[in-house]
């Protein structure tokens, strides 16, 4: 037979005459091909709702409810009503569908065999089923994450990710205006400002993901974006593992990806003390929320996923006191850092005084009377 590399007209064929053989050998029970899935559903599943029939087919509620009324017509299929909740209705199968299940498994493993013929049938139904995973890739019918507003690319991120090989994304926009923020055209996006094309951003991440093991993602604040859960979809398939980096204002739009298990691993930043933290943040005070804060902090420590909190300690808003205050405040975390600030032109605000060496090394001391464990970071010389 001449080789047909159709790929979507071989589909076609192999289901059509899949459904036509079906409809053959079942007509003396009068099932057709399109119950039988159904059929199989339940009996393999007995007790699932009408819901998670159609979830586990991946077929329309539409289509599911009027196959399986007509199998319930039929005395294939019975409803019962849950004993625990009567609100639920479980679906099993009845006398007269074990009596011919047997006979639908053969014909089933009747056709398997035609099909396999000269061929690695184990190996092709291995390569069907990661074709089928990737036909659920969300991007495919999602449309592109293109209100995704990435400022910069580090291709290559030393240290940023601890323990692993990464990359940096670096987010556009923040909802904070952190005077010693050293990222200033990230949060004042400059008048021609342009962004990184997101395409070309994934490619890069598509030709680097058997390199990388990682993706950083920071900003500005990455939970402002409306897309990024899309984005970490399509990063996670790629096979990354992703640190998110957050000023912890979004706790619920954290919440949501750390039920989803989207982030391995996040980081903190504690700007200061309650009282001090609108000032630190260049926000207003009387509209300030602590409490968001306070719910990702939470979040954090209730969770099992790896995380990190972490101040940048600048004189003219940090005293000791005020350290060891945001260290009783956030009190048993898993790790927590004092970071060194530097003055440059990226800065918000110029002209802000970073601490010694050797003054850090006294700050961290009396913060370690509370949290033993924290430790120093982005020390120079
Ligand atoms: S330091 Fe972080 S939270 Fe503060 S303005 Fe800069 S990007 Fe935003």
């Amino acid at each position: 037979m001449a080789e047909q590399k159709d790929f979507i007209l071989n589909l076609s064929v192999l289901y059509r005459n899949t459904q036509k053989y079906f409809d053959r050998v079942l007509v003396p029970y009068d099932i057709g091909s399109g119950q039988l899935i159904f059929l199989l559903c339940i009996n393999e599943n007995e007790g699932m709702t009408m819901q998670e029939v159609t979830n586990m087919s991946e077929v329309d509620k539409g289509t599911t409810t009027k196959s399986i009324q007509r199998l319930i017509d039929q005395g294939y299929v019975q409803i019962r009503i849950d004993e625990k909740d009567h609100r639920v209705k479980r679906l099993y199968t009845t006398q007269k569908a074990a009596d011919i299940m047997n006979t639908i498994y053969e014909y089933r493993n009747m056709l398997r065999s035609t099909l396999a013929q000269d061929m690695d049938f184990e190996t092709f139904e291995k390569m069907l089923a990661q074709a089928s995973d990737n036909a659920r890739d969300e991007s495919l019918y999602e449309g592109d994450v293109l209100t995704l507003k990435i400022g910069e690319l580090q291709k290559m991120s030393l240290g940023e990710y601890p323990g692993k090989m990464s990359c940096s994304i670096m987010m556009s926009g923040c909802n904070f205006k952190c005077p010693y923020c050293n990222k200033r055209s990230l949060v004042f996006l400059p008048e021609n400002y342009s962004y990184q094309n997101t395409e070309e951003v994934m490619n890069f991440l598509k030709r680097r993901n058997h390199i990388l093991d990682g993706v950083c993602i920071s900003g500005g604040e990455p939970l402002m974006q409306e897309d990024l859960p899309k984005f970490i979809r399509r990063l996670r398939r790629l096979g990354y593992r992703v640190k998110l980096d957050t000023n912890g204002f979004y706790p619920l739009r954290l919440q949501e990806l750390m039920e989803k298990k989207q982030v391995d691993y996040i980081a903190l930043d504690v700007k200061n003390t309650k009282d001090k933290y609108a000032l630190t943040t260049g926000m207003h005070q009387d509209t300030f929320s602590i409490q968001r804060i306070e719910d990702t902090l939470a979040l954090l420590k209730a969770s099992k996923i790896e995380y990190e909190c972490r101040t940048t300690v600048v004189k003219e808003f940090h005293t000791k006191e005020d350290l060891v205050e945001i260290a009783k405040w956030i009190g048993d975390v898993k790790h927590y850092y004092l970071q060194f600030f530097e003055d440059n032109e990226e800065v918000i605000q110029r002209g802000l005084t970073a601490y010694t060496k050797e003054e850090m090394f006294d700050l961290l001391e009396a913060v370690r009377e509370v949290i033993p464990h924290a430790e120093i970071r982005g020390m120079k010389g």
